[in-house]
């Protein structure tokens, strides 16, 4: 009996031991699931958890509370030069800046990479307390730190949001701190902004946007696609308009639209446009000799000192010659500045036709034409996209191809998406048309290898002259 008691008792101990040791594991994954590794910090669902008490508190007790989000402006930059086991000993260093300037109820959480998440006890006024901890936060972090024997300066932005003022919810309080971030962060460094309801995310998209534009010509993240023009008359392509995309590693392709006003106000078209022009002239120097090539130039290019050289590189470097380049500008730029009409002027002088793009939707109208001399105009898909039933547009559109021809202008009408739009176009005498009708804008390369660019206009009239261009302009040995 002794003996299997002793036994007895044994296995006792023996689980007791066993139960403590896996008492003390779960304990252990339990902290490991709510803290992050590298900092010791509360991580992101320990963030969620302790966000969601405080809302119930705060609907109990109404006590309200603030939600900070900061990263380290220039992070980047030490972890790129001075290695990863530097930027990870920065980040436990900006940590325990962090937690020694905080109140007794916050609490810090790392979210990932140099995200950090504070949520702050308020004890008076919401705005105040807030604005007195980030000041704190971002002068603790603006200290500098030395790293393996060198001096490194961060800064931090921070967003913040108030509860329950900004917000109901943990993941809306977050959003809202993150809008508050991105516009600290678009600002300048070392700043911190309170979410306001006006904020929106486009305004927020833009902003990233405009960061990711920095690096995506450097990465080749911008491509031509290329859209024929037809003649009317004959049905041959007589040029191929460029039409910039970029190709975003997240986002997928982003048309012009979303990214040339951007590129506008901060300068980024210089250096853009003078890629557009010189890979469409090198691009185009593989087509019959002749279609040419049309090239969209913005305002604001058009304004640059450097436009007359920068085109002038794109010819030689190419050997495309100025007289198949066409440049399209809209009346909107033609306004600008008299420098763009002295521009124009000496592009003219060098053989480069001139194109104004958009017509009739400019502020500038006729009086543009007696300013410089273009070669052609091209009728907006505004008004063509009125033909044939809109009686309005249908007089319009035969007023500027009347009064072009009468001053010897060739038009081209954009945006031709049926074939009732062709007929009633050749009917005014207009000389060229351009749309997804005969083609959308496609990438060198398929437009090469699908020679039947006009394929939709295929069975009827236009159908022998599918045929003809495919054998004319694209061999098929020539194609790629
Ligand atoms: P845009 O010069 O008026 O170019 C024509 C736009 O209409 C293109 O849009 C084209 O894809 C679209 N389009 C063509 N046919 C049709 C049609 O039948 N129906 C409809 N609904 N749309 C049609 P995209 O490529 O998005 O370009 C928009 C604008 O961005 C261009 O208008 C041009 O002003 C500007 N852009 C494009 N590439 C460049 C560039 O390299 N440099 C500069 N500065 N601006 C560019
Ligand atoms: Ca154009
Ligand atoms: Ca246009």
């Amino acid at each position: 009996d002794m003996a299997t008691a002793i036994e007895t008792l044994r296995e006792a101990v023996l689980e007791r031991g066993r139960l403590r040791q896996i008492r003390d594991m779960a304990q252990q994954l339990e902290h490991m699931a709510h803290h992050d590794a590298l900092t010791g910090l509360p991580n992101r669902v320990l963030l969620m958890k302790t966000l969601e008490n405080r809302l119930e508190h705060l609907s109990a007790s109404g006590q309200p509370f603030n939600v900070m989000l900061l990263d380290l402006d220039r992070f980047k930059a030490v972890n790129d030069t001075l290695g990863h086991a530097a930027g990870d000993a920065l980040l436990v260093a900006v940590a325990s800046r962090i937690s020694s300037v905080l109140g007794e109820n916050d609490m810090v959480s790392r979210l990932g990479g140099d995200e950090f998440a504070i949520i702050q006890s308020v004890t008076d006024d919401c705005r105040a307390d807030a604005g007195a901890l980030a000041k704190r936060v971002v002068h603790a972090v603006s200290r500098s730190f030395n790293l393996e024997g060198s001096d490194i300066s961060v800064d931090t932005s921070i967003g913040i949001a108030c509860a329950p003022d900004h917000g109901t919810s943990g993941t809306q309080l977050l959003q809202h701190a993150d809008l508050g971030l991105y516009r600290a962060k678009s600002m300048g460094c070392g700043l911190f902004v309170f979410y306001e309801p006006g904020m929106d995310m486009a305004a927020q998209h833009k902003h990233a946007l405009e960061i990711d534009m920095k690096s995506a010509l450097e990465n080749r993240e911008f491509e031509l696609h290329y859209q024929p023009v037809v003649n009317l008359q004959s049905g041959r392509i007589v040029a191929y308009e460029a039409l910039a995309r970029w190709r975003h590693s997240k986002l997928g392709i982003i048309t012009p639209d979303r990214f040339i006003t951007l590129a506008e106000e901060n300068n980024f078209i210089k250096p853009l446009g003078e890629w557009v022009l010189a890979q469409a002239c090198t691009d185009a120097m593989s087509w019959p000799k002749d279609i040419r090539l049309a090239v969209n130039l913005s305002a604001v290019q058009l304004g640059n000192d450097d436009i007359v050289p920068i085109v002038d590189r794109a010819l030689e470097t190419s050997g495309f010659p100025a007289e198949r380049l066409e440049l399209e500008v809209t009346e909107t730029a033609m306004l600008e500045r008299d420098s763009s009409a002295r521009a124009l002027k000496l592009l003219k002088e060098r053989g480069v036709r001139l194109v104004l793009d958009d017509f009739g939707t400019g502020y500038a109208g006729l009086s543009t034409l007696t300013h410089v001399s273009f070669d052609k105009i091209k009728i907006d898909r505004e008004f063509v996209s009125g033909l044939p039933g809109n009686p309005m547009c249908s007089a319009i559109v035969n007023t500027i191809i009347d009064m072009a021809e009468q001053i010897g202008l060739r038009v081209t009408a954009e945006g031709v998406e049926d074939r009732d739009q062709v007929e009633a176009l050749k009917l005014s005498g207009c000389d060229e048309a351009q749309g997804y009708y005969f083609a959308e804008p496609a990438p060198l390369a398929h437009v090469l290898k699908n020679r039947a660019v006009i394929t939709p206009v295929g069975k009827d009239e236009f159908g022998d002259t599918v045929r003809s261009l495919q054998e004319t302009y694209c061999p098929p040995q020539k194609a790629i």
